[in-house]
């Protein structure tokens, strides 16, 4: 057993046990290090650490990635929709970790990469939201995906001006991100890929000064694919869209005519870093060619964000 805080195990001994506070209650080894004199457990930094009932983690997570809504995530496993929030946001945040760690390691790998904004709204079609989202070509694996408030648009804009005042616009800021991610993990002859808005040449230029920009006129969605496949033929934009797609599917609040609605967009990015960390792992057991395994043990968890452990 290694000391979380000097990352030895030489001066580690064991020193009793004690009792978990949580459902089924059970009986854990306590560690001491003698040299920085802190006790610990195996879960010491971990998902589990503290919490009541570790046991649930794994079906809400499960049932989160997999269209299902948090109301409903709570009456499968028969607990409240507050456990499942919180839940929700304490695995959201190992899952940015891990990500995190995913992304250092994929420093100068990536040459073509596919970005663009979905759009989602939260509690009324008043109050739209744009998730911009950035996706390896090819591998189909998520760099980046943010959310963030937008003005409503068109006929709505008014409506929206009168019931709820004047709504910021973050886009510039999340799609920085989802821009600053692709340059994080670029290789030097790096390819950006996106649709025709006029937003994006600039901030390309501003983010990813080296890389070659190609544009590509957007098309009509077909009539499958939650309206992010597109109609006719060949899309040079597929990887992008494919994985739109799949997020708006597999996010319960994000499908198209929805009752089920997004209320928070802080809760809403919770949702999608959850989903980007299972996504990436699937992929990864789908190229290793072990697409059946169960991927929740492999990692989409396991490391623990800064501040979290002691
Ligand atoms: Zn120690």
């Amino acid at each position: 057993m290694r000391c979380p805080r000097c990352e030895t195990s030489l001066s580690v001994i064991i020193k009793g046990y004690f009792q978990r506070n949580n459902t089924p209650a059970e009986k854990r080894q306590r560690f001491l290090c003698k040299s920085c004199k802190s006790q610990f457990s195996q879960t010491s930094g971990s998902l589990d650490e503290g919490q009541k009932r570790p046991d649930l983690h794994h079906p809400i997570f499960m049932l989160l990635i997999s269209g299902v809504s948090q109301r409903r995530a709570a009456k499968l496993c028969s607990t409240t929709q507050i456990t499942v929030v919180r839940k929700l946001v304490r695995m959201a945040k190992f899952s940015q970790a891990a990500h995190a760690a995913r992304l250092s390691g994929m420093r100068k790998s990536v040459k073509t990469a596919v970005f663009d904004e979905m759009e989602a709204f939260e509690h009324s079609k008043c109050k739209p939201v744009a998730i911009a989202v950035a996706v390896e070509e090819g591998s189909r694996i998520i760099l980046s995906a943010t959310a963030a408030s937008m003005p409503a648009k068109g006929r709505l804009a008014a409506i929206s001006r009168r019931r709820y005042g004047k709504r910021v616009d973050h886009r510039k800021h999340a799609l920085g991100m989802a821009l600053a991610t692709i340059s994080h993990v670029a290789a030097a002859d790096l390819l950006v890929k996106s649709d025709q808005c006029p937003r994006y040449p600039k901030l390309v230029r501003k983010h990813l000064p080296g890389a070659e920009h190609k544009t590509f006129k957007g098309r009509r969605g077909c009539v499958v694919g939650q309206g992010e496949l597109k109609g006719g033929g060949w899309d040079p934009l597929f990887s992008l869209n494919h994985t739109c797609a799949m997020v708006r599917d597999n996010v319960k609040c994000l499908s198209r005519r929805t009752w089920c609605t997004t209320k928070r967009v802080d809760r809403l990015q919770c949702r999608l870093d959850l989903y980007v960390g299972a996504h990436n792992v699937m992929i990864d057991l789908k190229h290793q060619g072990r697409g059946t395994q169960k991927i929740w043990p492999l990692g989409v968890l396991a490391v623990a964000p800064a501040g979290a452990a002691m």
